[in-house]
This record gives structure tokens, sequence and C-alpha cells, in this order.
């Protein structure tokens, strides 16, 4: 039986389309500029390889202007431009792209900056606009055209006038609406805050006409309104800049510049990867806690970039929970987007991003505290609970990269230490890590279940956040030695033990019977301890769950 070719409603199709894709409308400027860029980058191309044409990149610009009176917003560009032939097929077939068709043309391996691949991008323009018009004069070509379409109506091509090679993309911008605000589209302050938010690292310039107040050149204090050309984009992102061209100063100020936040960074981190997915990162460890950081509303994720484009603000796979104070951004050639351009295809390529990123934190953060403990005691200060957290919350998954990361204060020390260092200093007959928990180190000192094992000579840590002792429990032991809770039934060592049960008597026994009977379901026994020094009482547990861990779990929701 012969089949049949299903029929579209094109137009319908299209509506659905442009509405659908796109989470936001601003992103048609993103769009049509990655296009022009594409077309710039074809002409660099043919130049590479054709011996008669030159390429001098002053002459290749993209520029914006606006019209308000008209509503109108143009995009032009200097790249290879269209043949009447391209106009039709590239811009009159919907998913047809032209860019993508070049790569293979020309066997351009991933990699090459060329953006376009899905043939949709352009089609954004009818989210904002009523009409587009393209005039667009391709490379070896005499004539040029002028493309023209209401959207769903369809389009029309006709020969038209214009001089160089490329493209103007003429955008009638729609009314504003109750809802919508169009007219910010035709404003070229908002324009160049959308170029810098998406295309700021487009590798062109992004040429405006923009009006700014500047003082008279007499009178400093007087200012005049100076309109002149602009290009509004920064082109060469820093992350693919030479570490050594960089200062400290550089790193800084592209943190403020982010908006990451408004204290100075402590740490920054920037990564080259040219391995099976190549990609660059900076990373920032951030100085103080956001207000908001140890509440639901604090979003981690770092920026996501293919190729200098901005795909995401807020990639939160690129970061596992617990160093999701960092901040920064990753930018990849190797990322199979999807049709928005707005996610990824696989979350695999991320999944080996993330690794990678995580292996670098740690690696830096542990030189942090090698060599600038003070640093990094700042750092632990804001977000050691959450490194805690991350400990316990893996279940012990995430020991390795987190253990030696942890600061515990120390009995000895009087100040906070590592596992490793209280482990390195342990006597030979010791065989626990000793832990005491509690308030404050104040109220910990006074706990008289600390003054036998101080007596032993031996160190304790002290936990005084919730989740230390739960944070503990998972990692279970560190470097063979387990942890011990000061107030356990068993300590672990021997306090002259048979001497001391002989002491109970008979009217000791009577007394302890009597102040369990008052005591009743508050606590299972009443007995002589051995540890007690100066204290005439102290409470001790048995089994797994500590007296604090219970307070804690008594006091969360069911
Ligand atoms: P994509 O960029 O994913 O290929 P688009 O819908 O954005 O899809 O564009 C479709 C095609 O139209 C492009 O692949 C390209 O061939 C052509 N095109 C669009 N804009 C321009 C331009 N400014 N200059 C030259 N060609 C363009
Ligand atoms: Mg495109």
């Amino acid at each position: 039986m012969a089949k049949q070719q299903f029929e579209a409603e094109s137009k319908r199709l299209l509506e659905m389309m442009i509405n659908s894709i796109y989470s936001q409308r601003e992103v048609f400027l993103r769009e049509l500029i990655s296009n022009a860029s594409d077309a710039i980058d074809k002409m660099y191309y043919q130049a590479l390889t054709d011996d008669s044409i030159t390429f001098n990149q002053s002459d290749y610009y993209i520029k914006i202007t606006t019209d308000k009176e008209n509503r109108q917003l143009t995009i032009s560009d200097t790249g290879i431009g269209m043949t009447k032939e391209e106009l039709e097929s590239n811009l009159g077939v919907i998913a047809k792209s032209g860019s993508l068709a070049f790569k293979k043309e020309n066997e351009i391996k991933d990699g090459y900056d060329i953006i376009g691949q899905f043939g949709v991008g352009f089609y954004a323009a009818f989210m904002v606009a009523d009409q587009v018009t393209v005039v667009s004069k391709a490379l070896g070509s005499e004539e040029a055209y002028l493309w023209q379409s209401e959207g769903a109506e369809g389009f029309t091509i006709e020969p038209t006038e214009k001089e160089t090679v490329g493209t103007d993309i003429t955008l009638t911008i729609k009314e504003n609406t109750d809802e919508d605000d169009f007219d910010q589209f035709l404003d070229p302050n908002q324009l160049k805050t959308i170029v810098k938010k998406y295309s700021d690292f487009i590798r062109y310039p992004i040429k405006m006409e923009l009006t700014t107040q500047k003082p008279k050149e007499d009178k400093e204090d007087e200012f005049e309104e100076v309109t002149e050309e602009q290009t509004v984009n920064s082109m060469v992102p820093i992350w693919k800049k030479n570490k050594a061209e960089l200062t400290e100063e550089d790193y800084n100020q592209f943190y403020m510049d982010k908006h990451y936040g408004f204290d100075k960074p402590l740490q920054h981190i920037h990564v080259s990867v040219d391995g099976n997915i190549r990609y660059q990162a900076i990373l920032y460890i951030p100085e103080t806690t956001p207000y908001n950081y140890y509440s639901a509303d604090y979003e981690k994720g770092l920026e996501l970039y293919s190729n200098g484009v901005l795909i995401m603000n807020k990639c939160a796979d690129l970061l596992p929970d617990y160093f999701s104070f960092v901040k920064g951004l990753v930018d990849s050639e190797d990322l199979s987007l999807n049709i928005s351009r707005e996610m990824l295809q696989h979350d695999r390529q991320l999944k080996l991003i993330e690794k990678n990123l995580v292996k670098k934190i740690k690696t830096e953060l542990v030189k942090l505290l090698r060599s600038e403990r003070e640093q990094y005691e700042k750092f632990y200060d804001a977000f050691g609970r959450q490194l805690k957290y991350g400990v316990y919350s893996d279940f012990g998954q995430n020991k390795e990269t987190l253990q030696d990361l942890l600061l515990f204060y120390s009995s000895k020390e009087e100040k906070l230490v590592t596992l490793k260092e209280y482990v390195e200093r342990m006597p030979e007959d010791q065989s626990y890590i000793y832990y005491a928990t509690g308030e404050s180190n104040a109220r910990i000192e006074r706990l008289p279940q600390t003054e036998v094992v101080l007596d032993k000579g031996y160190e304790i840590l002290y936990f005084t956040d919730d989740v230390d002792e739960f944070a503990i429990k998972m990692l279970a032991e560190y470097e063979g030695k387990s942890f011990k809770s000061v107030s356990s039934g068993d300590l672990g060592f021997d306090a002259e033990d048979s001497e001391e049960e002989s002491k109970t008597t008979d009217q000791d026994q009577a007394l302890f019977d009597e102040m369990k009977e008052i005591l009743k379901d508050k606590v299972t026994d009443v007995r002589a301890s051995k540890r007690l020094k100066t204290h005439p009482v102290c409470l001790s547990n048995e089994g797994e769950i500590s007296i604090e861990m219970e307070k804690v779990l008594s006091m969360m929701p069911d």
C-alpha cells in the first residue's frame, strides 16, 4: 500500500513550537545573535580554505539597532549571508539547520564553535515580533534578497538592494499587552542587559548605540548625555583565558560582576580539561555564608555555558549537596543540548564533569587546610556544617571525600583539629577516638564523664553541632579507629574495675534502689561508677544512641 504523507498544519505547529520550547521570551535575542555569530564563523572558515578571501577581524561584527517609533529592532551581521535558495530552505523549513549541514559538509568536528544545529532558533523571533524581515546578501553573490513573514501565514521572497555581504534581520516588535512588556525589546539598555546575560562571550563584537551620562569635559560635576557606539559583550570569557594572564583581582572582579556574592571569595578554582569531555570551569569558595544558606530557599548550582552561550542559570546537577556553597560556572563544547538549548539530553556528561569538579574542590580545600589554616577555619566556620551533613546524609558514601575536611574542637589543643591530627598523636594504649557532646565547649568541659578519659591522657573531641554525632556514626571509624562517646557505658579501657565493684555495699544498693524508684522510667539503672573523680554523679548510656543523639531525635518532627 502506498504510504500517505502526514499533513501537518504548519501554521499551528509553528505557533505551538515557538511558544512552548522556550521558557523565556528574551532568548529570541540569544538565538538571533548565535545565528549571526555562526554566519561570521562560516565566513572565517571560508577564508581559511579559500585564498581569495581575506578575513579581517575588524570587519566582522554584529550590530543591534532600534527604531522605537516604528517598533523595529534590527540585528545585522557581516557574516556569510544567504542566497535566495538558502533563505527558502533555511528559513522556510522548520527544523532545517543550514549550520548543521555546513558542519557536516565541511566535516567540521565537534569543538568548532558553530552553535546552530536544530533549525528552530530563528523562529523564536516570532515570540516577540508580528513581522520579521531578513535582507541578506551571500558571499560570492551579486544579488540580495528580502525574506518576509508574519509567522503563521508563510513567507515571501523578493530581490532587493544590499551593498555588503551579510544579513540584516528586522523584527517589528509586538504591542504591549496587559501581561506582556514588549517595549523592553526596543530599549537599548534592556537589550544590552539581555546581550550581557546570554551572549556576553560571543567571539565577535556586538555593537550598539547607547546613551550614557558623562561628565562634561571642563566641569566635572556637570553631566551631559552622550550617544556613542559601544561593544557590549566581553567576547573572550575569563575562563578561556590563560591562568598565567589572570590576577587574583581579575577573579575577584568576575565574582562581583557575576553577583555570586557580596563577599570576597576565599578561593577560586580555574579548571581547563581537555579529556573525553572538554570543559572549562571557574569555581569559587565564598568567604561568608549566604543569608539563606541553611534554609530551603537556597538554590545550589553552577551556570552552564555551551560554547560561551548561557544555557542554564543554576545547573544543580553539577554539584553535590555537600558542596552546594560553591559558586561559578562550567562551559563545555561537548554537551548534547535539547532543542530549546535550555537542557541537556544526557546527564552522563554532567555526571562526569561533576565527578571531576568534586575532586578539584576537595583538593583545593585540602590545600587550603594544609597551607592556610586560618583561611580554612573561616571557611569551615561558614560551611563546615554542610560537610558534616554530607557525611551523614549519603550514608557514609562520601567518606573518602569528606572525612579529611572535618574539624572538631580538641580538649588537648584547645582549638579545631582534624581527625588525622587526632589519630597521629594518640598514645599507643588508646584504642578509640573519644568525643563528648554538649551545647558548648564550656558545658562539655564541665561534664563529669570527661574526667577519666582526660586523666588517662587521652584527647577528647567536642561535638557541639547537632549533626556532629550523627555524621561520626556514619563514618564509623577513621583510619581503623572507632569513635567512642565519653558517656558510653564501656569506655574501652579498665579503670581498676574489681576494686570499684567491691565498693558497692548493701547500704549503697539500698540508696540506688531508692533513687531508681524516684527516677522511675527516666533511667534504666543506678549504680556505682568507676569513672567519677570529682563529681558525685553522671549520666551514661548503653547501646548505640547517646543521650545527646536521643535529645536531637526527640526534637525532630515525626
Ligand atoms: P540553527 O541555528 O539551529 O541551525 P535556526 O533556526 O536558528 O537554526 O537557523 C536556521 C538556519 O538559517 C541556520 O542554520 C542558518 O543556515 C540560517 N541562518 C539563520 N540566520 C542566519 C544569518 N544571520 N546569516 C546566515 N544564515 C543564517
Ligand atoms: Mg540558530
